[in-house]
């Protein structure tokens, strides 16, 4: 059995404010980053990409104890189509761009990934005992 620490009131009310403050500032920061995805996109979109979100995916080679599997990840362009949902491998659908404009789309496509990091972290919350 763990200790059992009692705590007062006001102390548990300080914890529980500053818990609501932070949720607060990660509501506002996750705002910005979306705003930011949304202008990110849509340069993409005049670069040649069809509009739709990026999925990594990790793959296992087959090799017999391979200590690095699975690779990755790679990431895949998932968008729509005529009602059809399509798939690409994001370095093929560089390729099909001309090369000053793919430079632009491959810095882009790194801060999307930086953004989509920064957002799966600030949703995860650590509470102290
Ligand atoms: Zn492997």
């Amino acid at each position: 059995m763990g200790k059992i620490r009692m705590k007062g009131l006001e102390e548990v009310e300080r914890e529980a404010r500053r818990i609501l403050e932070e949720i607060e500032l990660r509501k506002k920061r996750i705002e910005e980053l979306e705003k930011r995805e949304e202008e990110l996109w849509s340069r993409l979109e005049e670069l040649g990409f069809p509009k739709g979100t990026f999925i990594p995916k990790y793959v296992r080679c087959g090799k017999k104890k391979c200590k690095s599997c699975p690779h990755g990840p790679y990431y895949y362009l998932v968008w729509k189509e005529g009602g059809k949902t399509k798939w690409k491998y994001v370095g093929k659908v560089l390729d099909a761009l001309e090369a000053k404009k793919r430079a632009e789309a491959k810095e882009i496509i790194e801060e999307l990934k930086r953004i989509r990091k920064e957002k799966k972290m600030l949703k995860i919350i650590t509470l102290s005992p």
